[in-house]
């Protein structure tokens, strides 16, 4: 027998593995110094108190004979559909609950959508990016291109009319340079698509951070039926990461090389994926309540606030960024020229702070560094201070 040979082609990801061994051997040679993680890309707030009590509803229904439920509907039920296109209503973008997708998250469908496109798509990703747009692909065999984003395009890369792209993966606001599109650049990438004959996989997994306006989905933009998928996830938005569950929103109408999209993946969750769980898809539907909304903005707040510290700090020390605003995640650039594992490095043992090396997301993440507003109110602050010090000498 063969295995998959494309699984040789993947590139080894060592970054987070490596964050923690040279955080860990710090910590072991430094037992008394306090050391901060602004690493993290995972919520750190529970659940809300809604989302609990509909948790434990769910799974006393399951307990009862009158209120026993089996396999779930594929494309999940419809109350968590309705609830989810409602959602979309307040921020005017009209999704009908019969073009949503339930998903045990953005991870899984992000990953697993290629299995309806030819494996002689080319496909294209901005860089720096999320990794499992870039290994899904090369499992599959694709061939892969890279649009740049860097300070220039303020890290949102754009199209290249030369360049021809068949799949093209977006993520706004974007891990990891917490950067959004506004609508104009938008279009310009709905323009691409459609004269390339593409269709964009949009991620909006961090849409609940936007703060200024941007789109909070492709949908709120002209064309974008007619090229794009969204997927987008409760993890960040309402603390689910452990939790699991997302939405996928695929336009009725769209259609590419005579197949109807819709009904492929349709047919693709059909054999692959059996559902979320009942009492999950209950949590899901308590999200998009009134109440919900209410209390997971708290948590939003909460790190929006931590974002807001930390880019008051790079707006003090003059250094470069992106991000914080819309995001969860400020992206800067490494002072004094370091590259991203110098400055790694110098912060750990300087500062006792712990971020991500940018150039584990790609070539174009290279003497950039990520910070992330996940963690602790009290940390944060502190963290902030040290770098301050550290960095205004
Ligand atoms: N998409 C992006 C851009 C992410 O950063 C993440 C998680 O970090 C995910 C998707 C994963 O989402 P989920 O937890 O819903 O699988």
């Amino acid at each position: 027998m063969k295995i998959n040979q494309n699984f040789d082609n993947l590139v080894p990801n060592y970054l987070f593995a490596e964050v923690a061994k040279r955080t860990n051997a710090y910590i072991e040679a430094n037992p008394d110094k306090k050391v901060i993680k602004l690493g993290i890309g995972d919520v750190t707030l529970p659940l809300a108190p809604v989302v609990v009590e509909a948790l434990k509803k769910g799974a006393d229904e399951l307990g009862k004979k009158e209120t026993f439920k089996g396999y779930p509907d594929y494309e999940g039920y419809e109350f968590v559909r309705k609830a989810v296109s409602d959602y979309y209503r307040k921020f005017d973008v009209s999704i009908d609950k019969d073009e949503i997708f339930i998903s045990d998250g953005a991870k899984s469908d992000t990953g697993n959508i290629g299995d309806i496109f030819g494996t002689d798509n080319v496909v294209l990703v901005t860089d720096p990016v999320y990794p499992v747009y870039v290994d899904s692909n090369i499992m599959a065999g694709r061939k892969i291109v890279y649009a740049q984003s860097n300070e220039e395009n303020g890290f949102c890369a754009m199209p290249d009319d030369n360049v021809h792209a068949d799949i093209i993966y977006l993520c706004s606001p974007n891990n990891p340079t917490g950067s959004a599109y506004s609508k104009e650049q938008l279009k310009v990438w709905i323009d691409y698509a459609l004269k390339n004959n593409a269709i964009i996989l949009y991620d909006c997994a961090y849409e609940a951070f936007i703060t200024d306006g941007s789109p909070r989905s492709i949908f709120a933009v002209e064309g974008s039926r007619n090229c794009a998928i969204e997927f987008c996830s409760l993890s960040k938005t309402a603390g689910f990461t452990g939790t699991r569950c997302g939405y996928t929103v695929i336009p009725k109408e769209l259609e590419r090389d005579g197949h109807n999209i819709y009904k492929l993946w349709y047919r693709r969750e059909a054999t692959k994926f059996n559902g979320v769980s009942y009492p999950v898809q209950c949590a899901a539907a308590a999200v998009f309540s009134d109440e919900g909304l209410k209390q997971i903005k708290a948590n939003l707040d909460y790190y929006k606030e931590n974002a807001k510290i930390i880019t008051a700090a790079m707006d003090e020390l003059g250094i470069y960024y992106t991000g914080g605003k819309n995001s969860p995640y400020v992206w800067l650039k490494c002072p004094n020229n370091m590259g991203s594992w110098e400055f790694f490095d110098y912060l750990l043992e300087n500062a006792q702070v712990v971020g991500t090396p940018g150039e584990g997301f790609g070539e174009c993440g290279k003497g950039y560094f990520r910070l992330t507003s996940f963690g602790d109110r009290d940390n944060t602050i502190e963290a902030v201070e040290r770098i301050k010090k550290l960095l205004s000498n």
